[in-house]
């Protein structure tokens, strides 16, 4: 059953040029990413009293749709959850909220992602690429891996991640984007194989989703937000 983290966050610099509402989905993630900023309170830590229903969630978007004009579903990962679930509550968003809604995904849930895009429940993704995928194979490279999302997938899931942020390429979307946190282990040549890999996708398909490498910040550091 869906959950959501109760602390839903105004943020300015998510989303270039736009006020943005940022909501967590309090289901778990299937990575476990080197200084996730979620760990703790949304991984780790089970859904307790606090959690707010899918019903609830939207009740409070629907009180407050004039302070922000996109609203952005993070988690962990929001798409863990059970299609029909995810597909009710973004209908229901979709009647409380004329803006844009943009999921995160860590990218191991193309076809939801794909069916959330082909229903035009989405406008945009936020789609992450942490590692080249493309040029790292699970069984030789698997200590890259687990250094840097805590696991090591399948080839079928780098399949899946790759598959994922072709899907977010190809649809296009104006508020869609492809990022990379700087991670500190990794040396420049590891975003420059990334950038690339978006650039050519970007090309094949005629799009123009950017990408974003983003600096790393401790779990401990501050970011700027204002509590809603
Ligand atoms: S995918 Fe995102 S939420 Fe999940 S562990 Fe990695 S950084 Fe955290």
């Amino acid at each position: 059953m869906l959950a959501f983290y109760p602390g839903f966050v105004r943020t300015f610099d998510d989303l270039p040029g736009r006020v943005s509402l940022l909501i967590h989905s309090w289901n778990g993630c299937n990575m476990r990413c080197f200084g996730c900023h979620n760990y703790d309170d949304l991984i780790a830590a089970k859904p307790d009293a606090s959690r707010l229903t899918a019903e609830q969630a939207v009740e409070r978007i629907r009180a407050s749709a004039g302070l922000f004009d996109a609203l952005l579903v993070s988690g962990g990962e929001f798409l863990v959850n059970r299609a029909s679930d995810i597909v009710d509550f973004l209908r229901s968003v979709r009647g409380a909220f004329d803006g844009a809604v943009i999921v995160y995904t860590n990218g191991t849930y193309p076809g939801k992602l794909r069916m959330l895009l082909d229903r035009g429940l989405v406008d945009g993704v936020h789609i992450d690429m942490k590692l080249p995928y493309h040029l790292l194979d699970p069984g030789e490279d698997s200590d890259v891996y687990e250094t840097i999302i805590g696991t090591v997938p399948s080839r079928r899931t780098r399949r899946d991640m790759l598959a994922a942020v072709e899907a977010v390429i190809r649809h296009n979307g104006e508020t869609s984007q492809v990022r990379t946190v700087r991670y500190p282990q990794l040396s420049d040549e590891y975003f420059e194989r990334i950038r690339a890999y978006v650039d050519e996708l970007n090309a094949k398909h005629g799009s123009r989703v950017p990408y974003f490498l983003n600096p790393y910040y401790p779990p401990q550091a501050p970011r700027r937000h204002s509590q809603l």
